[in-house]
């Protein structure tokens, strides 16, 4: 059985255009899973970070997946991982090579420990939305509405499309 995920990408340490275009690669070497849809890349200000830090490289991507939410997740983690990502304990919104959150996983609602699917943040991001609506213009989020509708309470976000993605072939 095969599900449609959305991740979202961040970056803002090292080569971060190419650290979106590797993390892309990796999700699509995933078992049992494709990347069908990328959004361009997008750049914006980090949000949320105690001392000023680099801005942000995020895009979307579609997934085809035969790996459940949790599994999806723990795979999610290992690329992070793998991109060189640390964590400090106790501090959030550290710089980071690789930041991936999963934002939308079928029509599912999950909200568990460590997993809350749709995203609970989405619609409060341009980097989130913006990405997302380019490659699935008619999304719904389970619980919450068209993806579209919550444009207008990120309006006032700085974000700039930076670059076509890559996909892997
Ligand atoms: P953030 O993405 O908010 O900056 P992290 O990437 O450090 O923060 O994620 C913190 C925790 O969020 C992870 O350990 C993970 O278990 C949890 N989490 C809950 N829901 C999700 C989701 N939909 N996607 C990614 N992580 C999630
Ligand atoms: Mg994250």
């Amino acid at each position: 059985m095969t599900h449609l995920a959305y991740v979202a990408l961040g970056s803002n340490l090292g080569e971060r255009a190419q650290n979106l275009r590797a993390a892309i690669a990796a999700l699509d070497a995933l078992p049992g899973t494709h990347v069908n849809a990328a959004s361009s890349m997008y750049v914006s200000a980090a949000m949320g970070a105690d001392e000023p830090q680099p801005d942000y490289f995020n895009g979307v991507v579609g997934l085809d997946t035969a790996l459940a939410p949790h599994a999806l997740l723990a795979a999610l983690q290992q690329i992070e991982h793998a991109a060189g990502r640390t964590r400090i304990a106790g501090i959030r919104n550290t710089a980071r090579t690789l930041d991936l959150d999963l934002l939308l996983f079928d029509d599912l609602v999950i909200a568990d420990h460590g997993l809350r699917v749709p995203h609970p943040l989405l619609q409060d991001r341009a980097f989130v939305l913006l990405p997302l609506l380019e490659i699935a213009p008619g999304c719904v989020v389970p619980g919450r509405g068209p993806a579209r509708d919550m444009l207008p309470r990120v309006a006032s976000q700085r974000i700039a499309r930076v670059a076509e993605p890559a996909i892997p072939a």
